[in-house]
């Protein structure tokens, strides 16, 4: 049964990497944000599926090279998503709606591919997947790396940690087994449900207690795993932080002492800003009610100024998109939120790129253009440098590992 699939995978293997092997391939770039600072005319030598230099042009190229001409494009490096559901996702079939949806998991996992797609349409290389049903994140992840599914790489939380439906009372110890199992079950970082709040609902009820979180940070920690931990409400937030969170998602209301605490510590603070704008824009596809949308709104308001509050306060900041469904091919709408919540440009694309690669611990090898990293890469019509906007539609093409997996520089 697993021999032809595994012939045929290690086939695709062959026939994509023969283009990444063997010969260099160097692209100039009108400029080339390099992660912390711009080359103007740069050119960027890429061999093994890693980059072997920048350099501003001029220089010799390798005997040999490929040259790809992006001298109308910006180059940056492949963007991180620190928050999406890549597994949620709707077929469409008359008379459904986007929640509610069932289906066979290896299904989900097949369709799923357009939402990773879409993904990297919008120049994201990397996501850190926050929660799915049925082990289908571990699926997806394990088939993108092998080469059998075109898509971003994949660091997954499989199924989220939350309060049991009639919990009776704290309990520590069933949390820490609980954390355990998900990274024996496979899980690369563990996601942790602390708040209600989710898709129309703004609920902002702590449902996990200081103790409950320190429990499966500690437990997580012990074994080397990293933990996200999702609290809509600002108690939420700060017994996360004490907690231990390496990362904090959603939230409103932060106080200063909590925000204190995030630039101490060096927790990343994931706002997820623009999902709640996605549910305004999306309510007819998912039926909401329509006395939910003010209180989206709302929370939106309060989410901004609070990120606001926190790039004052010098916290580090993570853009996650929280895509879920029909938002992806939107993942990088956050950074215009980090925009506006006072982060230059630079820096916005920082919390998508040095700032995101450092908190899934792969500083030394993804967030950046720079020699020994790897090849991942996208050419943007305009400068995202001087306006944040131009991310958003001016994609071209992007580059991972070495290999161009989106050309749409002929296109219109
Ligand atoms: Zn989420």
């Amino acid at each position: 049964m697993t021999r032809p699939l595994a012939a045929a995978a290690a086939l695709f293997i062959m026939m994509t990497a023969s283009l990444a092997f063997g010969q260099p391939t160097a692209i100039r770039f009108a400029r080339v944000w390099d992660g912390t600072r711009v080359i103007p005319n740069a050119v960027v030598v890429v061999d093994n599926g890693r980059i072997l230099s920048v350099e501003p042009a001029g220089k010799e190229l390798p005997a040999g090279a490929r040259v790809i001409d992006h001298r109308r494009y910006t180059g940056l490096p492949g963007l991180i998503d620190l928050h999406t559901h890549m597994t949620y996702y709707w077929d469409r079939q008359p008379g459904t709606r986007p929640l509610g949806q069932r289906r066979r998991p290896a299904v989900t996992v097949f369709l799923a591919r357009d939402n990773a797609r879409r993904t990297l349409e919008t120049g994201v290389t990397t996501v850190r997947d926050l929660g799915a049903s049925n082990d289908t994140d571990f699926a997806m992840r394990d088939l993108i790396n092998l080469g059998a599914m075109e898509g971003p790489r994949m660091v997954v939380a499989g199924q989220g940690i939350s309060a049991p439906r009639q919990a009776s009372g704290p309990d520590p110890d069933t949390m820490r087994k609980a954390a355990e199992d998900r990274i024996k079950s496979g899980s690369d970082w563990v996601k942790v449900y602390a708040s209600r709040g989710s898709f129309d609902s703004v609920d902002t009820t702590q449902t996990l207690t200081f103790d409950e979180m320190k429990a499966i940070v500690d437990a997580a920690h012990a074994q080397g795993h990293k933990v996200a931990i999702h609290s809509y409400g600002a108690s939420g937030v700060r017994d996360a932080v004490r907690a231990g969170a390496d990362s904090v998602e959603h939230g409103v209301d932060l106080d200063d002492e909590t925000l204190a605490e995030m630039v101490k510590r060096g927790t990343v603070w994931v706002p997820t800003i623009d999902h709640n704008r996605y549910y305004v824009d999306a309510r007819d596809e998912f039926g909401f009610k329509p006395e939910a949308i003010p209180p989206l709104r709302e929370y939106l308001q309060r989410n901004l100024e609070s990120t606001r509050r926190a790039v004052t306060a010098g916290v580090r900041i993570g853009m996650g998109s929280d895509a879920v469904y029909t938002m992806f091919g939107q993942n990088t709408r956050e950074l215009g939120w980090l925009v506006k919540a006072g982060m230059t440009p630079a820096q916005a694309l920082g919390a998508a790129t040095t700032t995101a690669a450092d908190l899934l611990g792969m500083s030394d090898r993804l967030g950046r253009v720079a020699p020994g990293f790897i090849a991942d890469m996208i050419a943007v019509e305009g400068d995202p440098l001087q306006n944040i906007d131009a991310l958003f539609t001016g994609v071209k093409w992007v580059m991972q590992d070495g290999r161009v997996v989106i050309d749409r520089v002929g296109d219109k």
